[in-house]
């Protein structure tokens, strides 16, 4: 029988956590969506739940008294239900289930919270912002792709954007099973007619069935689980350091910064 971990909410029970002055909490938000024709719909929900289990078990190894949440594991995709059994949150659903977990939070004096997303729709920075003033929580927000973008350039061949070399390379690592590589098809995007889009300073919520023929964005072929388990490393050690970091840091009138 494994070890029950104390800093796993979802595991750990009242016996043992009643006690336990937690300093901050993580809360991955992943997705339900299609990932190409060979990765699973969960693929975003994986990654960051492995993602922020490896980086909270290597943080509470140093001290840190860190609390993983359960993961939310639909979030924004109102622009990609195109294609077949794909589900969304509206962007103001997510606000309140923030808005929610802050409160539940504060209610325990629980005070720092991590958001660690792992989906490209969700744009949460609005959300901290309408937040600010409305909780004690005090939310720091890491887009987990973001974090080792020398990684991501060193490490792959020809990272994409969804479902692509560093996704499938990931998966490989952490679920090979649920990976189906034959299926994998390097698919077409289609280019828009706007300059601007071109060029990328022209936006729009773009949809996702118009965009490309799989679901994916970039090709899957040069994965490799090596890659996927060099990259994951990156990750890992700079959100474990931030959450120790975090846990250090006392919230007075200065947070997070020095005072004068
Ligand atoms: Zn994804």
């Amino acid at each position: 029988m494994a070890e029950i971990r104390d800093w796993k909410l979802d595991e750990t029970n009242l016996g043992r956590a009643g006690q336990i002055p937690y300093e901050v909490a993580v809360l991955p938000i992943g997705a339900t969506e299609a990932h190409n024709l060979h990765l699973p719909y969960g693929t975003d929900t994986f990654e960051v739940e492995a993602i922020a289990r490896r980086a909270c078990e290597r943080a509470w190894g140093q001290g840190a008294e860190v609390l993983l949440l359960p993961t939310q594991p639909v979030s924004v995709n109102e622009n990609t239900l195109g294609f077949p059994w794909t589900l969304s949150l509206k962007p103001t659903t997510i606000l309140t289930i923030l808005r929610d977990i802050c409160s539940s939070l504060e209610n325990h004096r629980l005070l720092k919270l991590l958001v660690l997303n792992g989906h490209g729709g969700n744009e949460l920075k609005p959300f901290l912002r309408e937040l600010h003033r409305e909780t004690e929580v005090q939310m720091v927000l890491v887009n987990w792709w973001e974090v080792a973008p020398e990684g991501h350039k060193t490490i792959f061949e020809s990272p994409g954007e969804h479902a692509d070399e560093m996704e499938t390379s990931l998966l490989l690592h952490l679920a090979p099973d649920l990976v189906e590589m034959d299926r994998a098809d390097e698919g077409k995007v289609r280019a828009p007619h706007f300059t601007g889009m071109k060029e990328g300073w022209a936006w729009i919520s773009r949809p996702w069935d118009k965009l490309t023929t799989n679901s994916g964005v970039g090709n899957p072929a040069a994965a490799t689980a090596e890659k996927g388990e060099q990259f994951i490393e990156r990750v890992v050690t700079k959100i474990a350091d931030l959450i120790v970091e975090m846990a250090n840091e006392a919230i007075d009138d200065w947070y997070p910064y020095e005072s004068d």
